[in-house]
């Protein structure tokens, strides 16, 4: 059997992960710190004999055997990469380095979650891999993105001086059930709200974009990306290319919920990007991957798993 550490794996996506890793036969080591991870959201996965839970922060090293590791330890949604910036940082770039130098005594592979954000708010749309993007190195956001920005360097560095076997996937918002009803990012914000029949906050005109991604695509775009041949190494965009406006998704579920909640305007936060959207031709032609899950299904599903979490 495939060994497989999977880092931030409590998370929202990394919990959906370990699930289809077990579902293909893998044996999963689910390693978290849970700073946003829940132990909740893999308790289900306790009863699998090929499932393993292990609270360890990974900017600290970590000696095991394995075979593939997906790195997706560190915090994603603003609100919680802000509370504590310098532990953002360090996640990301110490937390990459021990997990490279993990997959170079291993030789396990190793996939690094990367982002959308390291475009920053992007001059070029939509945005295709060769962009080297238009971060804030000194701004709220700096941690975040400059922190995976650097993680990709360390990832190439690795790759081109140890031969590492990396890939590089940059993902765009995802959104699906597991996510914290308190986690801060926009589509359990306006669901949550929606439901609780509490006002709906957008920030700023609402005139912003986002191309929102269901967890199970993106997934399947991961295990796709994984078990591509070693010179796919990426930077790979994995994201649903349908672009909609933050006022839009707020209708959009306002609608879905069957809520009255009225949409009400706060302050745009700083260097909030004004527009995201992949281009993902380089997963579509390398992997034959695209998304299959249409906004307004991905969303119902999301609406039912909140409608029942908050009963
Ligand atoms: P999440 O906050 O739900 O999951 C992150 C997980 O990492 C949590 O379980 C958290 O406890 C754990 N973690 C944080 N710091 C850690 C540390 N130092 N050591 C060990 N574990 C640590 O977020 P998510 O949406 O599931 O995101 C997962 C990954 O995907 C992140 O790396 C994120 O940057 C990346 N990503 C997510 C999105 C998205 O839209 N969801 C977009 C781009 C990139
Ligand atoms: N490391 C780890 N597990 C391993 C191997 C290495 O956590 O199985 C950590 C170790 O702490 C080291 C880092 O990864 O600092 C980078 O390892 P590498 O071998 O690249 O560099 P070096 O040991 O020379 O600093
Ligand atoms: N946003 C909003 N209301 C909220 C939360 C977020 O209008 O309650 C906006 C936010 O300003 C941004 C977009 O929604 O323009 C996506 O925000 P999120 O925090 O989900 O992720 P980002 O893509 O900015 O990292």
């Amino acid at each position: 059997m495939k060994r497989i550490i999977v880092t931030g794996g409590a998370g929202f996506i990394g919990s959906h992960l370990c699930e289809r890793l077990l579902n293909e036969k893998a044996e999963v080591l689910c390693v978290d710190n849970f700073f946003t991870g829940r132990r909740q959201n893999v308790a289900r996965l306790f009863s699998n004999p090929g499932f393993e839970l292990m609270r360890h922060d990974v900017t600290f090293p970590l000696y095991i055997e394995t075979d593939e590791i997906y790195n997706l330890a560190c915090p994603a949604s603003p609100v919680h990469y802000q509370f504590d910036p310098v532990q953002t940082t360090k996640t990301s770039v110490h937390g990459a380095i021990n997990m490279l130098g993990l997959a170079k005594r291993t030789r396990a592979k190793i996939l690094q979650a990367s982002t959308s954000e390291v475009y920053g708010d992007p001059a070029v749309h939509p945005q295709v891999e060769s962009y080297w993007g238009n971060v804030n190195p000194i701004g709220p956001r700096a941690c975040y993105d400059e922190g995976k920005r650097c993680a990709e360097t360390l990832f190439f560095d690795y790759y081109r001086q140890h031969k590492t076997r990396i890939r590089v996937a940059r993902i765009f918002n995802t959104y699906g059930p597991r996510m914290l009803p308190n986690d801060g990012r926009v589509v359990s914000n306006f669901i949550v709200q929606a439901l609780q029949g509490h006002d709906i906050t957008v920030y700023g005109k609402g005139d912003q974009t986002r191309s929102f991604c269901y967890v199970d695509d993106l997934v399947e775009g991961f295990l796709r990306l994984m078990a591509a041949p070693d010179d796919v190494t990426g930077p790979m965009n994995l994201g649903n290319p349908v672009e909609s406006t933050i006022l839009e998704l707020a209708e959009k579920i306002i609608g879905l919920a069957k809520s009255k909640s009225k949409i009400i305007y706060k302050p745009l936060p700083q260097d909030d990007p004004t527009r995201r959207r992949p281009d993902i031709s380089q997963a579509r032609a390398t992997l034959k991957w695209e998304p299959k899950t249409k906004l307004d299904d991905g969303l119902g599903l999301t609406v039912d798993y909140f409608r029942k979490l908050l009963a």
